[in-house]
């Protein structure tokens, strides 16, 4: 499998070197040359697989030429060995036809887990095989950091770096980060907030003479792989409730536009999707261009869902891309109107097209709470601030009540009990038994001032498994 930019103007790379890439030389993003289609006879032939092999089936064409199937296999079955459910990725019913799919069963308790498990184990592979050892810095507000930080502990060529706004991560986050040691394991907290972190991440990129010849790769979702083994839990869930033979819809809580991303990769490669939800928070760009064809930059506001909390949408570039027939130049020439007047909007043909499938929603922080409560007091289901964006979504734009809807579960809601307590459910939180001493653990981490240069030095010191570069 090729993998080409959405941008046009950068080399073609395999898997194994996508792996290893953060943004395209001419900033875009990687996205397959071809996208593999199935035969409905060939996903029908899937269902009740265990989530490891349906997993090797749907992600085996991208990574094709790159890693040998009984390899593939070995590493998929390791990464969802991990979780602590049977089902991997479990349905609940909310309604007659309403459903929540479950993503929080990994180690910490966020989808993000289906992806940074499996980008931890195939980083280790590819570089064992090839002698090198790479630096990952990344930076996160919440659930991004704990996920990769579980996904890479056990990587013996990756030393990791996480930047996270000091004082401003809720307890749980900080110490799903801070309570996992390993020589290979860093912990920054920044005197700055979130855009700080992330634009101290996005300068290293840029300039990575602090280096010293070590490759620097990426974690956030403009990583290829991580949307790659998102696509598999679409098949998971479809094929529990009738699909191929039956479509089903799906609500997705978003806030890069990775997740449902990898949604209408599914439908592309053959899973029949009625309609796909973008559910936001107050941060709506995307609601403002579903609804409005205006994809426009607005100040950001911190909601009690801080994990969509963004102002630009990055994957949502790799949907432009094929709106507009895979042309990279016409990427590029959107992208560089939207960073000097902060806005555009698409042909209407093209905004149109999106609409046959996308519908979307933004949801304050006060209905928020009223889902939680109100999902609760219907099915005893207690909601994460996420997933009940995703619910209240999935109830006000649904399309048929014939069709399924499953809204994605990105959390579990012990990650974020303020929001809890603010919907006035009456129920203990408590968290899963793997982290039941998690506020008894001791904690590493290291407070560095908002300055590029010390965290450049700081990871130049301790690059190489803690020792210097
Ligand atoms: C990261 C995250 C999201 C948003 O996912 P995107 O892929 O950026 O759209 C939603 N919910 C939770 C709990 C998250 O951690």
């Amino acid at each position: 499998m090729r993998y080409i930019s959405t941008r046009g103007q950068a080399p073609a790379l395999n898997f194994e070197d996508v792996l290893l890439a953060g943004l395209a030389t001419d900033g875009g993003l990687y996205v397959p040359e071809n996208l593999p289609r199935f035969t409905q006879e060939e996903i029908a032939s899937w269902a009740g697989l265990p989530y490891h092999e349906l997993a090797f089936r749907v992600m085996r064409p991208f990574v094709s030429g790159s890693i040998p199937d009984a390899d593939f296999k070995k590493i998929l079955e390791e990464t969802y060995g991990v979780f602590s459910h049977n089902a991997i990725a479990p349905l609940r019913q909310l309604n007659g036809n309403e459903w929540v799919m479950e993503l929080f069963h990994g180690p910490t308790l966020a989808f993000k887990d289906f992806a940074l498990q499996l980008l931890g184990r195939l980083l280790d592979y590819v570089l064992q095989k090839r002698g090198e050892r790479v630096v990952i810095v990344g930076a996160t507000s919440g659930d991004t950091g704990s996920a990769a930080i579980e996904g890479c502990k056990h990587c013996e060529n990756v030393d990791i770096f996480i930047l996270h706004p000091h004082n401003r991560v809720s307890e749980v986050q900080r110490r799903q980060m801070t309570t996992i040691f390993g020589d290979n394991i860093h912990n920054i907290a920044i005197e700055g907030n979130f855009d700080d972190c992330q634009e101290m991440v996005k300068a290293s990129f840029a300039d990575q003479g602090f280096l010293k010849g070590t490759r620097l790769v990426a974690v956030n979702s403009i990583n290829w792989a991580r949307i790659m083994a998102q696509i598999v839990y679409y098949f998971h869930a479809a094929l529990q409730l009738g699909g191929p033979a039956r479509s089903v819809s799906f609500s997705v809580p978003t806030g890069n536009f990775g997740d449902i991303f990898a949604g209408y990769l599914a439908r592309n490669m053959g899973l029949p999707i009625n309609q796909l939800i973008v559910a936001t928070n107050r941060n709506d760009i995307l609601h403002r261009f579903m609804s409005g064809n205006q994809y426009v930059k607005e100040t950001l506001h911190a909601t009690l869902s801080p994990s969509m909390d963004i102002m630009v949408s990055s994957n949502f570039e790799r949907l432009l891309f094929d709106l507009h027939g895979r042309n990279g130049a016409a990427i590029a020439g959107l992208m560089d109107s939207f960073r000097q007047g902060g806005g555009f909007s698409v042909e209407p043909e093209r905004w149109t097209e999106a609409r046959k499938l996308f519908d979307s929603l933004a949801v304050d922080d006060e209905q928020t709470c009223e889902t939680i409560a109100e999902v609760f007091a219907q099915s005893g289901e207690l909601l994460d601030p996420h997933t009940a964006i995703g619910v209240r979504a999935a109830r006000e734009c649904r399309r048929s009540l014939d069709i399924p809807m499953v809204t994605l579960g990105t959390a579990h809601p012990v990650k974020f009990p303020e929001a809890v307590k603010k919907a006035g459910v009456g129920k203990a939180l408590e968290l899963p038994a793997h982290l039941s001493d998690l506020f008894e653990r001791d904690e590493r981490c290291t407070v560095l001032p908002n300055d590029l240069k010390a965290v450049q030095a700081f990871v130049s010191q301790h690059g190489n498994r803690g020792k210097p570069l």
